[in-house]
């Protein structure tokens, strides 16, 4: 199969003292080998949360998984041994953070750092794992990378930071890559770059990768697919095409109306979503996003929308979509 990585009916709950804050409400995607799947939202749609219960780095005293699974290569990652889980982290799926120093140990050598990961995970000599640091280094572009495996992470721009993070990421040949927001904290033009190198190193390495953003730019230049998150679900799914032209959700509509356009439209002011994203305290049943939409039936606020799907896959969670809706839906004589 071509499926690395499924992901059903994931729920995710904050422990709170007020009770469980559920942040992530049933996702389902799966990845494929070699691609790149885009999640994009609001910060608060469960993207982040989603990203990190798959390799399980949400703190067990606060979070919780309530329901559904994560599958990979064949086997449930829930049901692993924490040792299992250990060992799949960095060497079969890694993850990429928007804060370099999240990865990186400040007072070890970022040569150091590497080799470290590389001998975690392989039976290699001392200086076979040199070997494939300054490899590393040499194919994210670090100049002089023979003497820069004795530097510090403080010795390296924000921009070459992360260069060094995605070495480490990558030197054990991961499956999967995680990459959460890795751009955001750098300027527009080592963004670009970093960006560049990811597409690069993926071509090389045939590494799947999921794609945490708010930035509907950086899913243009990125993904084949698209996940769009809203409330603690994805409610659009589809090829980047099919998201970015025939979008069918009216809030992906809107995340594309707020998108700036390079080459048209400059200086013209942005159309922003109306509102503010959904109290997850006070999440019932209904479409999550009906306080906002223009398009708001009352069958929106009673019933949630279940997924539409088409022949090529390209889902969508909206009762416009719905053929099951009924012929009056302001009446809300859905019977679900
Ligand atoms: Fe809007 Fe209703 Fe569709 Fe939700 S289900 S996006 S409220 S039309
Ligand atoms: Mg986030």
């Amino acid at each position: 199969s071509k499926t690395i990585l499924t992901v059903d009916n994931l729920h995710v709950a904050f422990k709170t003292q007020a009770g469980k804050l559920t942040a992530v409400r049933g996702v389902n995607f799966e990845l494929e080998k070699g691609e790149t799947l885009a999640i994009v939202g609001e910060s608060g749609s469960g993207k982040s949360v989603t990203a990190k219960s798959i390799m399980q780095l949400l703190p067990a005293a606060t979070t919780e998984v309530t329901k559904g699974d994560i599958v990979y290569n064949g086997e449930s990652l829930l049901k692993m041994s924490k040792r299992q889980v250990t060992n799949l982290r960095g060497s079969e799926i890694s993850m990429v953070f928007q804060d370099p120093m999240t990865s990186l140990n400040p007072t070890m050598k970022v040569g150091k750092q590497i080799m470290e990961g590389v001998q975690r995970h392989e039976q290699v000599t001392k200086a076979q794992a040199r070997e494939r640091a300054l490899e590393m280094l040499k194919l994210v572009g670090i100049p002089q990378a023979e003497k820069r495996l004795d530097n510090y992470p403080h010795q390296f721009s924000g921009g070459m930071r992360q260069r060094v993070v995605i070495a480490l990421a990558l030197a054990c040949n991961p499956k999967v890559l995680i990459a959460d927001e890795p751009t955001t904290a750098l300027d527009v033009t080592i963004q670009a770059q970093i960006l560049d190198l990811m597409r690069d190193l993926q071509k090389k390495t045939d590494t799947a990768i999921i794609l945490i953003t708010h930035d509907l730019g950086v899913v243009a230049n990125m993904a084949d697919r698209v996940a769009v998150m809203y409330g603690g679900k994805i409610v659009e799914q589809g090829t980047l095409d099919e998201i970015f032209y025939n979008p069918q959700h009216p809030y992906t509509l809107g995340l594309l109306q707020s998108m700036p356009k390079l080459n048209e439209d400059r200086g013209q002011p942005l159309q922003p979503i109306a509102g503010s994203p959904p109290n997850l305290a006070t999440l019932g049943e209904g479409c999550a996003f009906a306080a906002r939409c223009p398009h708001a039936m009352t069958v929106c606020h009673t019933y949630t929308p279940r997924d539409t799907v088409s022949e090529t896959g390209h889902s969508v969670a909206c009762w416009l979509q719905d053929s099951r809706v009924p012929a009056s839906p302001d009446k809300a004589e859905f019977v679900g």
